[in-house]
């Protein structure tokens, strides 16, 4: 049975088209992997830290502006709180439908848990309703069993700031019904035949297949 990851469930927001292409079909076009890497570093970095392992060595093949977002992340308020899980796959049930993904960290103080997320490039447009938020918090609510207490922390390293989301009984129904309605419109999608290019496909990966 499918598991939707915050990912797809974005893919297929943007273009279902693509959503067809690229979780149907299984077609993987390649990115440039200079796009990934300093995210990729920082990430990794970062789960290292949380779990104790020594990072000196990792330190010296950070460039210059990799040093400055890892010191940016260490002495972040949340990511200095009581780690509990780094890279951490989490999964749920929604109506009919599985979703989940791996999330960066979660970390906890006295009476709240905290799931983090670290962004080395902007973070989403409406993060309140961004699919990740969703997931992810939807996620650890059924898997603590509780509501109040659950929060998601966007991390934007590059400007050194914080959102911060709080779950509420309102959100969680909100969620559960975005949710269920978007896996309820993949199940009928279809690859496109007829398809009029528009400004998205300026930048997709898959317009040579397209058109
Ligand atoms: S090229 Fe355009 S239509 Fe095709 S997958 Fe990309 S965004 Fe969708």
């Amino acid at each position: 049975m499918t598991s939707y990851s915050p990912n797809m469930l974005k893919t297929y927001q943007n273009c279902p088209q693509k959503y067809c292409l690229k979780y149907e079909q299984k077609l993987i076009m390649p990115q440039k992997a200079s796009l990934f890497e300093k995210g990729k570093n920082i990430h990794a970095l970062a789960n290292y830290y949380l779990k104790g392992d020594n990072i000196d060595k990792f330190l010296t093949v950070l460039n210059q502006e990799e040093v400055l977002l890892w010191e940016t992340l260490k002495n972040n308020i949340y990511f200095q709180k009581q780690y509990v899980e780094s890279e951490y796959n989490l999964s749920c049930k929604i109506g009919d439908f599985w979703i989940g993904g791996r999330i960066d960290a979660i970390v906890k103080d006295e009476e709240k848990y905290y799931i983090l997320d670290y962004k080395t490039g902007a973070i989403p447009k409406e993060p309140e309703n961004d699919y990740q938020t969703m997931i992810y918090m939807l996620c650890l609510s059924k898997k603590l069993n509780r509501i109040d207490g659950i929060n998601f922390v966007y991390i934007d390293l590059k400007n050194n700031q914080n959102h911060l989301i709080e779950l509420s009984d309102e959100k969680l129904r909100e969620y559960e019904k975005s949710i269920i309605k978007i896996c309820n419109s993949i199940k009928n999608v279809q690859i496109q035949e007829d398809l009029k290019f528009s400004k998205k496909c300026d930048f997709c990966e898959y317009k040579r297949v397209c058109f």
